[in-house]
């Protein structure tokens, strides 16, 4: 089983390596286009990659099972390295976060301590279940803070020569280490993400960039309470939004209902895939949709599940 597992991630590392699936389609179809800001640039992972990643989740759960059934030979405890036999427990993987914040020449952009832990707070409580949600094995440390004044990389935007550049200069620690960019995003977008499998073909684009008005009490109103910081870090974490594959495929987490499109505001009550297939309202409270952040405050049980397995699988 472990040989099996092990040939399924070499070659979703050799796929996701091939330029025609590392590229696939970002975020920005998904906008709202009369939006004030597009809310997420993280790549839409394309149906090929999301399967292969969806069969070494099933894997890892038959594995969780039968250890599970065998009290007397508890597995390895996860926690990297490749994956271990059995979930993680809530509060058990501690990352180690390294910010790094952008300002223009003219210091616009700039982040004080006092912001950088007010959404280090929201990060704990967010993945501890402390604002409403489950919850999960994650908690944030922060262990550095640098500043750099660059006028392009102030406005950097997805995909670009700025970002690489950027990201090469600063980036810092390991797979398992979280690398948090602000600045003042180009293209109006809050911000955006890599996914755990993305880390092998291209470590130093890992991490996740946010725009640096939306830290909690930042000028990007509705989106200035710290959750587009929860969100992107729910994809590095190996999270889809909750409207991926629209009502069919969906986000490939059982108890987030299945929804249509993105939800913008708080749409209280709104059933985008109401066929009797697809029960239950739309996830709008979810850290992965797109609504306001007075309106999102939870991770589910399987999305914690999902992102530990996948963290112990690729962080
Ligand atoms: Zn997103």
């Amino acid at each position: 089983m472990r040989i099996l597992n092990g040939l399924v991630i070499a070659l979703a590392t050799i796929l996701l390596s091939i330029p025609a699936f590392a590229q696939s389609e970002n975020g920005y179809s998904n906008a709202n286009g009369n939006a004030k800001f597009l809310r997420c640039g993280t790549r839409q992972p394309t149906e090929l990659e999301a399967l292969m990643v969806e069969e070494h989740i099933l894997k890892m759960l038959g594995k969780f099972k039968s250890n599970q059934k065998k009290p007397d030979k508890p597995g390895k405890p996860g926690g990297g390295g490749g994956g271990g036999d059995t979930p993680s427990p809530n509060g058990s993987v501690s990352i180690d976060v390294y910010f790094h914040v952008i300002t223009d020449t003219a210091g616009n952009g700039h982040l004080t301590a006092g912001d950088i832990n007010a959404q280090m707070a929201v990060l704990n409580a967010a993945y501890s279940g402390g604002s409403g949600g489950v919850d999960t094995p994650f908690r944030f440390n922060l262990v550095s803070t640098d500043y750099t004044a660059n006028n392009s990389w102030y406005n950097v935007g997805y995909g670009t020569a700025a970002e690489a550049s950027m990201k090469s200069a600063l980036r810092q620690g390991d797979a398992g280490d979280l690398n948090f960019y602000t600045a003042n995003l180009g293209g109006g977008l809050l911000g955006w993400a890599t996914f755990p499998t993305d880390y092998a073909s291209n470590p130093a684009n890992d991490g996740v960039v946010v725009l640096y008005s939306s830290l909690p009490g930042g000028s990007a109103a509705p989106y200035n309470e710290g959750d587009t910081g929860t969100h992107e870090v729910g994809h590095w974490l190996g999270l889809y939004h909750t409207f991926q594959g629209g009502c069919k495929d969906g986000d490939f987490v059982d108890d987030t209902p299945a929804e249509r499109s993105p939800a913008y505001g708080c749409p209280v009550g709104r059933d985008s895939c109401s066929t009797r297939r697809q029960p239950g309202l739309d996830p709008i409270y979810n850290f992965m949709d797109y609504t306001d952040d007075n309106c999102m405050f939870e991770f589910t049980a399987d999305q914690a599940l999902r992102a530990d397995i996948l963290t112990q699988t690729y962080r």
